[in-house]
């Protein structure tokens, strides 16, 4: 569980995130769903901890993360990072890659790799380098990777934008597969409103800094809070 409370953050007098407060239960995928520029991004990076906010705090399962002065560092956050670009490591075969950032045994290792990437139907790619592999197989390579040490959250940017538009729902529908089966909580980072419909238990909508509202993809749908909530649905096939 993922609590947020309170985030402000200001980028040379603007104030870019205005008291953002939100929760992730376990288990759940949360979309951050808002326009370009609103602030999504800045979000994600304060609760991965390669930014800082300016007031507010972040816990997870109740232990303190983040406030003012007191930072937990990025990497000791148990919270997995995917990205727009996903880069692999180009010089690392697709095993390393999803090996990458996991402790223990080399048996235990080569359990936990072979494992994911049989659930992404990659297993016969195991010793294929990056270069060799496809967008969307090199996105599911990156999934297994974001969730190999088993982040207790898993958070996500944009993650499928770099992909062919006739991939995308068949990767999003096998991401979200995943993603319940290892029970990881999820804050995906989307502008696509469509997108968020299509994977979301709930939706936080965000404006000019703000959660205007949260709810239920469908509730969010059909009882869109303003009339811009309304026109920003509204184009949704
Ligand atoms: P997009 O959908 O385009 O990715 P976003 O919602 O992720 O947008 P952010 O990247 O969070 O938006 O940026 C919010 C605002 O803060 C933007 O106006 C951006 O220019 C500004 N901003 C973000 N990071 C910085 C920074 N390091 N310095 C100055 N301004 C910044
Ligand atoms: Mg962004």
């Amino acid at each position: 569980r993922l609590q947020v409370e309170g985030l402000m953050r200001s980028f040379g007098g603007r104030q870019v995130l205005d008291d953002v407060s939100f929760s992730i239960p376990a288990g759940q995928v949360t979309c951050l769903l808002g326009p370009s520029g609103c602030g999504k991004s800045t979000t994600l990076r304060i609760i991965a901890g390669v930014d800082m906010q300016d007031r507010g705090r972040i816990l997870v399962d109740g232990a303190l993360v983040c406030d003012t002065v007191f930072r937990v560092p990025p990497e000791r956050r148990a919270i997995g990072l995917m990205f727009q670009d996903f880069a692999l490591f180009p010089h690392l075969s697709v095993a390393e890659n999803v090996a990458f950032g996991l402790a223990g045994s080399k048996a235990e290792k080569r359990a936990r790799v072979s494992e994911l990437l049989d659930r992404v139907h990659l297993a016969r790619h195991i010793d294929s380098m990056p270069h060799a592999l496809s967008g969307g197989e090199q996105q599911r390579v990156a999934l297994a990777r974001a969730l190999a040490p088993r982040p207790r959250i898993l958070l996500m940017d944009e993650p499928f934008s770099g992909l062919d538009e006739r991939l995308r729902d068949d990767i999003r529908d096998e991401t979200l597969a995943l993603l319940k089966e290892e029970g990881t909580a999820v804050l995906l980072v989307t502008h696509e409103p469509h997108e968020a419909m299509r994977m979301a238990d709930e939706i936080l909508l965000m404006r000019d800094g703000r959660i205007v509202q949260r709810g239920a993809p469908y509730n969010l749908y059909n009882a869109p809070v303003d009339r811009k909530a309304a026109a920003f649905f509204s184009d949704i096939n």
